[in-house]
Formats: structure tokens, sequence, C-alpha cells
């Protein structure tokens, strides 16, 4: 089974509020939600493709069927948060930042996308396996996503902060980024304790920073754990407490002040990579999540923070450097370096 196909269970979180949650948080096994009023629902995020986004209108359907699904909120950019928008209503907005928007229509489009992961599927399938090439990251977590080029976009777009009125209950939406990617948004819902933090939460996974800054990040974290929320649902993993969101800001921490370190020393990306994995918080306090390997992915983006570059959503190009630093770090430590 490709991580992406990991079964979905809905979980009720409070009233009138569910997750989706899809375990164990790899990639592409991204957490979806549905908060539902008197006479109306929003959906937050989709999963990657038609046919995951249509099992989740099926186990949404009972909870949907006095409260039409009138709106989805789309957190960030990434395809696996909003390519399964095709099987929302046809009559559903979709609520993105402007950010996201951008993104989406000039720095991450589908088609682009959609390119990446058919030439990793065929890349991943010839026997260049067990040597550092950048595809093989990408086709062996959406060995069974079926892209397509042409997706419905976000319709309506805010900056900053706005409250979502429907059926009865107001939402907050806030945009948090950029961090994970360029327009980052989270979604409290105050009358039930419950924020949906999107990719600036993951949880049991190594978190990944597309865009940063990371500064901007932990801020982000500050942030949601002053909401004092009863429940945060992560973009990828198990259902969240305020004590997990200060681990993932230590995170953080870490990469800003070790990982600078081995910046300022001269190395690069992928060297610190390899002495941040052997360090002993590589070895104990983050061994258990699954991935270290991403901290390349993060590190190539640091590095263009530190050496002063503008920050912006990754290139083909860049993604692709920063894959293969992944590849290779996935492979040493595989074999107990
Ligand atoms: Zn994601």
């Amino acid at each position: 089974m490709a991580p992406s196909d990991a079964p979905a269970e809905l979980v009720q979180i409070g009233q009138g509020t569910w997750a989706l949650l899809r375990l164990p948080g790899s990639w592409g096994q991204t957490n979806t939600g549905l908060i539902a009023g008197a006479d109306a629902s929003v959906v937050i995020d989709t999963p990657w493709d038609e046919r995951r986004g249509q099992e989740m209108m099926r186990l949404f359907e009972p909870h949907v069927r006095r409260a039409p699904i009138e709106s989805a909120v789309i957190t960030h950019g990434d395809a696996d948060h909003w390519w399964g928008s095709d099987c929302l209503p046809s009559h559903a907005d979709i609520i993105s930042s402007e950010a996201t928007l951008e993104e989406i229509k000039h720095d991450n489009p589908p088609r682009q996308a959609s390119l990446v992961v058919s030439a990793s599927r065929v890349l991943s399938r010839v026997p260049v396996r067990r040597i550092a090439h950048p595809f093989c990251i990408i086709g062996e977590a959406l060995a069974g996503v079926q892209p397509s080029p042409e997706k419905r976009v976000p319709s309506v777009t805010f900056t900053g902060k706005r409250v979502l009125s429907m059926g009865g209950r107001a939402l907050q939406l806030r945009e948090e980024g950029p961090a994970h990617t360029a327009g980052d948004v989270i979604v409290y819902a105050p009358d039930v304790g419950v924020v949906f933090g999107g990719d600036l939460l993951f949880l049991g996974s190594t978190p990944v920073a597309w865009h940063g800054p990371l500064s901007n990040w932990i801020g982000a974290l500050e942030r949601m754990m002053a909401l004092e929320a009863d429940t945060y649902v992560p973009g990828h993993g198990p259902l969240a407490t305020k004590r997990d969101v200060g681990e993932l800001a230590a995170y953080w921490q870490w990469i800003t002040t070790d990982g600078r370190a081995c910046f300022d020393a001269g190395l690069t990306p992928l060297e610190a990579g390899r002495r941040l994995l052997a360090s002993p918080d590589g070895r104990n306090r983050w061994a258990s999540w699954l991935h270290p390997e991403r901290i390349a992915i993060t590190l190539h983006t640091a590095w263009r923070e530190w050496l002063g570059r503008e920050l912006s959503t990754p290139t083909l190009r860049q993604r692709v450097a920063a894959f293969s630093d992944t590849r290779r770090l996935q492979l040493e430590f595989s074999q107990g370096r």
C-alpha cells in the first residue's frame, strides 16, 4: 500500500466538528476537517486526488444532510491539501489566503506538480532506487495518486484575519504564513476549542519548511498555543495538544540555533543534515518522528534565508536539489550510518 493510501478515520472532536485522519501522517497522508452549523457546513482542506476526495465526501455525507457544504477553506497551496477540491459541491466557495492563490497560479501550479508526480512514478520504477535520485522520494510517497493538471482553484481570498459566519457559528480564519508555504492559514473554532493548523502542525513526522522564515513559523506556533485550544488538528499526524505544539516549536528552535551554527561553519545543507541527525537531539529527541531525512528540505530553505536571499516558493530546480539531498540522507541513515 502506498503511504498516501492509508485508511481514513472520521473522528468527532467537538459538537458539529470532525477531523478525518489519515495516520500515521506520512507523505500525502493529509488530514481534513468538517465543521457543521445549524444549516451549513465548511470543509477544511481536501485530500490528494479525486478518489480520496470522494471517499471524504462519503464519510462526511451523514453529517451534512441537514447542513450542506457551502464552503471549503484551503490551508495552503500544497497539492495534498487541495487537489481533491473537484469533489466539493459546485456551488461551494473555496477560500484561501491571497498568497496561497498566487502560489497555486504562478509558483506551484497543478500542471507543474502533476508533471513531477507523473515523472516520479515512472522514475521510481526503474532500478535507480538505491541511488540518490530525487524523484525516488516523491515517487515512493505518491505511488497511488492520480494527478490531474486541471483543478478547481480558490474562488474567495483574504489577507490577515477573517471571520467566517456559517450556520450560526463564527469561525476565525487566520493567515499565519509565510512559513511552511507562502500563505498558510489556520482555522480556529472557538466555540469548541479546536484549531485546524494545516501544515503549520505536523505530529509524529518531521515538518518541512518550503518557504520560511522559520521565525514566523515559531511565532505562529506561539500564537496557536496562546489560543489554549483543547484540540489541535495537524495537517499530518494524530490529534495534538498544546504540549505537542510546543514540541514542534522546540524543533524549529533547534534548527534555528544548531542549524545556523552549521551554516556559520560553512557546511552545505547536506553536511548540516548529516551532522544534525547524528547529534544527540537528532538521535534521541526527534528520532521517533517519521522521515528525519526531510530535515534536508528545511535546511535548503534555511540556507536561502541565511544567505539573505529573498524568501519565495522554491522553484522546481530548488525542489529537485532539496529532494536529492533528502534521498541521500534517507539512504545513509537507513543503512545505519
Ligand atoms: Zn501536507
